[in-house]
């Protein structure tokens, strides 16, 4: 049934009654003049058959609530001039409004085979019929689920394989998601022989709405699994592994493709998304694909210069402390740091930084005295070019 003909027949008028006529009184206009005209209460009469014809289709959308409803409401919107572009071309333009369709669930389907145009006006007739849209609930993709994990810096850097316990809906284990009870399976809905989708189209214009009898599914459960009561799915708690891979910064979020909430009666899962989280250690820090550490030294190794045992996150190197190296320098380890992307290391960067003694023996104490007459007559002065120096 297109529009066009909703909109230039008069349903109510073919069967003599008032638009706003009960159920009760469309029923037995329908069925005297149902008897009356019936053709083989009238053999050979066309005109008769016409009305036959005109009266069995009347009543075939007021007896259907829903039906009725939308008749009404595709005649009262074109009544108030409501239709955009004013017209009926099909394939014409003027839907640019309507910001409230979702396309998933407009072009999800795809079994109409009439084209997006009549989806349109499926969608938007039951958006705004209430009933229609309310009730509908055809197979959708599970939910993303969003979880999240802690690292130790250590494994955020190298890389690591952790279990994470999840309760979610999950495919039911009885009927693995099928929503029937073992040993029955469901059946494809007869109405819309498994689309979900019943399309009502003649001429160039169609109507596309989820099937009724199957509730958009395309199937029909007669015995429902005793488990999950048809619905296909099941709140379990699930561990999954998931490896997390070597370099993972603080904060970043990984996807796991299929591992969320899983779609109802056989529809797709949603994703996981994990949220890492990184614990701060007590030796290494992190910039960008760099470590950092810093590293306690004393005077003396600075001025003499030497090698000094750093830690990796691997294990030990040994690094060369040049005579003469300044308080605070920065040394860069190569390939010593984080993993990258593309391959290859970041480095690890140990700043220097002296360790005052606080109780020197005595023996030590003398000795540091010594050393700095010594220093002094050699000529060195801290503060030399300093310009607070006088
Ligand atoms: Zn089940
Ligand atoms: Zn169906």
């Amino acid at each position: 049934m297109s529009q066009r003909e909703w909109i230039e027949k008069d349903f109510y008028k073919d069967l003599g009654v008032s638009s706003s006529a009960s159920a009760d009184e469309i029923k037995k206009a329908y069925r005297k003049l149902a008897r009356d005209l019936h053709p083989d209460a009238n053999p050979g009469d066309s005109a008769a058959e016409e009305r036959f014809k005109a009266v069995s289709e009347a009543n075939a959308v007021l007896s259907d609530p829903a039906k009725r409803k939308e008749y009404d409401e595709t005649r009262r919107l074109y009544a108030s001039g409501g239709f955009p572009g004013g017209g009926f071309q099909p394939g014409g333009g003027g839907f640019s409004g309507s910001s409230t369709f979702d396309l998933g669930d407009l072009f999800g389907g795809g079994a109409a085979g009439d084209g997006g145009l009549g989806d349109l006006f499926g969608g938007m007739f039951n958006r705004g019929g209430g009933a229609g849209g309310a009730t509908r609930s055809r197979p959708r993709r599970g939910s993303d689920v969003e979880t999240e994990t802690t690292l130790d810096f250590r494994d955020a850097v190298l890389g690591v394989t952790v279990p994470l316990r999840m309760t979610s809906p999950a495919p039911c284990t009885t009927c693995h998601g099928s929503g029937a009870e073992p040993g029955t399976s469901p059946r494809v809905c007869p109405r819309c022989n498994g689309s979900g989708i019943v399309s009502r189209n003649q001429g160039a214009f169609g109507f596309s709405e989820p099937c009724d009898d199957c509730r958009g599914s395309g199937s029909i459960i007669d015995n429902p699994c005793h488990d999950c009561h048809g619905s296909g799915v099941q709140n379990r708690t699930r561990t999954i592994t998931v490896r997390v891979p070597a370099g993972v910064k603080d904060g970043s979020k990984i996807r796991l493709a299929g591992q969320g909430e899983a779609g109802l009666r056989g529809a797709p899962s949603g994703d996981l998304f994990v949220t890492v989280h990184v614990r701060s250690d007590k030796v290494f820090g992190r910039e960008g694909d760099d470590l950092t550490l810093v590293l306690p030294v004393s005077y003396g190794e600075l001025v003499l210069g030497g090698t000094v045992s750093v830690p990796t996150l691997e294990g030990r190197v040994g690094l060369k402390i040049p005579p003469g190296t300044a308080d605070g320098r920065v040394m860069r380890v190569r390939g010593r740091g984080v993993a990258k992307r593309g391959g290859g290391s970041g480095d690890l960067l140990v700043t220097l930084k002296v360790a005052i003694p606080q109780n020197l023996d005595d023996k030590a104490t003398e000795a540091l005295r010594a050393y700095l007459q010594a220093e002094e007559a050699g000529g060195f002065d801290p503060r030399e070019g300093w310009a607070g120096a006088r």
